[in-house]
């Protein structure tokens, strides 16, 4: 077992004056000056008073020193916590609260904010995007390395609060570098790869996905402060992979440079954190010759699932099969008993992927994972003929009406298809009689504007009765967190009061 900051000096020492990251203005930064970096910053740390499983938290704009922190972090020892960078007074005060970091690394221009925190208890450092801030003052130097077990933290990342407030998942050295191993192995990534990371750095794909997989494997990025298509399509043809979330292929599908001449280079596009409309897939690979690769993961587990890189179709409206060394079994929510292949039941996930538990939450972590060691994910899915592995939706997401399940996805793909329809959104809301009744957030596509009527239409034909929409409401665009998910409880709290 090789711990991820571990590959990361491995390949450092090989090829030091490879560029590990090119910035937007043409700036190349090596392996060796990023290894220089991570020694400054663990001195740094040292000096802070971070012991091994003392938290080191980071509220940053994305930078290549802060993913030399996040190394810096693991070298000694330390738990890395990253923050989205648009958490604000109360979260943070919830999330410093709850952590309660040795160091907090901030960016410059909110230490003004912070700097009632900082007291014998915790540290509070700059770091800006220009390599600027207090965590780069000194030139000190930390190159020992502690010895990571395989079962020691090496992070703890917030889960999205898609569902509700966010957890803190604890991850271990072992579960980040088996699933990095995993994914290199099933991707085929190796260091002759140039990855477009145009994600953030606070959350499981950016991270633990795409910077890890250069990291350990040598390859070089193109890092984007965010993404931005004419920047994205420019760089294709200097780059091999693309790492998405399902709104940077919407965005890009409508590119008029995204050719296939524009791809040429490309060998992989991944997309993956939401689900991604088979429309789009469709619409890429007629673009561009490239059918996207989707896969399952999430926070507490790393990757789940993937669709094969090569041996098999990537079919769209499917998460794939399990990566090698994870198990998913998909069973009945109340009894654990598993379920057949085609039965759509609760998705469960072992394997050396698997986080330890939620942060100071052990009845929460107790109550999500089975005896035999299965973590129960809260997703809903099933198996299909080929063994690939479908998601309906989230267990919360469920619509219970009149004793009735139904899944919103049914009708969220029927709906989909109609020409007249970008993209939908179903939601259960209160109802006297039924407890729950089912709704229908519709954004038209470009120029559309189709009518309740002729959606419900349009759809009941194919549901029973019981799944029928009781309100179609058309919308400009569905609300979306950064990672381009759904915000489904804000749909629900919007149109609570509809038949209450
Ligand atoms: P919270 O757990 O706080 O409610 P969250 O589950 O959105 O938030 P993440 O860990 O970032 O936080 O997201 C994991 C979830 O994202 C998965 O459980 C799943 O519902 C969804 N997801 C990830 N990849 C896919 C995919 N390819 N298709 C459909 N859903 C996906
Ligand atoms: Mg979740």
């Amino acid at each position: 077992f090789t711990p991820v900051h571990r590959s990361f000096a491995e390949q450092a020492g090989r090829r030091p004056d490879r560029a590990l990251f090119e910035l937007p203005d043409g700036r190349k930064i090596t392996y060796r000056e990023t290894a220089d970096t991570v020694a400054r910053i663990a001195a740094r740390l040292v000096a802070d008073g971070v012991t091994p499983g003392d938290r080191v938290a980071m509220q940053v704009d994305k930078s290549p020193e802060a993913i030399a922190l996040y190394l810096a972090t693991l070298r000694i020892g330390g738990v890395f916590l990253p923050l989205n960078t648009a958490y604000t007074g109360a979260e943070m005060e919830y999330f410093i609260g709850d952590a309660r970091p040795r160091v907090l690394v901030c960016s410059p221009e909110r230490q003004a904010d912070h700097a009632h925190r900082a007291g014998p208890d915790l540290v509070v450092e700059t770091l800006g995007t220009k390599g600027d801030g207090t965590l780069l003052e000194s030139e000190a130097r930390h190159d020992e390395a502690v010895d990571a077990a395989a079962d020691d933290p090496a992070a703890i990342l917030y889960t999205s609060g898609t569902t509700g407030r966010s957890k803190g998942a604890v991850l271990t050295h072992g579960n980040l570098a088996s699933n990095c191993a995993a994914l290199l192995e099933a991707w085929q990534f190796t260091d002759r790869d140039r990855l477009i990371h145009a994600l953030p750095i606070f959350h499981v794909h950016g991270l633990f996905v795409a910077a890890n997989m250069v990291l350990a494997s040598g390859a070089s990025m193109y890092y984007l402060p965010k993404f931005d298509a004419d920047t994205v399509v420019d760089l294709l043809p200097r780059a091999t992979v693309l790492m998405g979330v399902p709104t940077f292929y919407t965005r890009l599908v409508k590119h008029e440079r995204l050719t296939p001449q524009a791809c040429a280079s490309m060998r992989l596009f991944v997309s993956g954190s939401a689900p991604l409309l088979a429309s789009d897939h469709a619409a890429f690979e007629a673009r561009t010759g490239h059918a996207i690769l989707e896969r399952y993961g999430m926070t507490e587990t790393g990757m789940n699932t993937t669709n094969p890189y090569e041996g098999g179709p990537r079919k769209p409206g499917t998460v794939g099969e399990p990566l090698p060394g994870t198990e998913i079994r998909v069973v009945d929510a109340e009894s654990g008993e598993p379920l057949p292949d085609g039965e759509v039941g609760s998705i469960e996930v072992r394997g050396p992927n698997v986080f330890s538990g939620y942060w100071q939450m052990p009845e929460k972590t107790a109550a999500e994972f089975r005896a035999d060691g299965f973590f129960i994910t809260g997703d809903l899915g099933r198996v299909d003929e080929d063994g690939y592995l479908c998601i309906v939706g989230r267990g919360k997401d469920l619509v219970i009406s009149g004793g009735y399940n139904i899944y919103p996805k049914e009708i969220e793909e029927l709906l989909d298809a109609h020409p007249a329809v970008l993209e939908s959104a179903v939601i259960g809301v209160p109802h006297p009689d039924f407890g729950e009744t089912v709704v229908a957030v519709v954004v038209p596509a470009g120029g559309q504007e189709p009518t309740e009527a002729e959606l419900l239409r349009s759809v009941a034909g194919d549901l029973a009765r019981f799944k029928h929409p009781r309100a179609v409401r058309i919308v400009d665009a569905l609300p979306r967190n950064v990672m381009g998910k759904v915000q489904k409880a804000e749909l629900r709290k919007r149109y609570q009061d509809l038949f209450a």
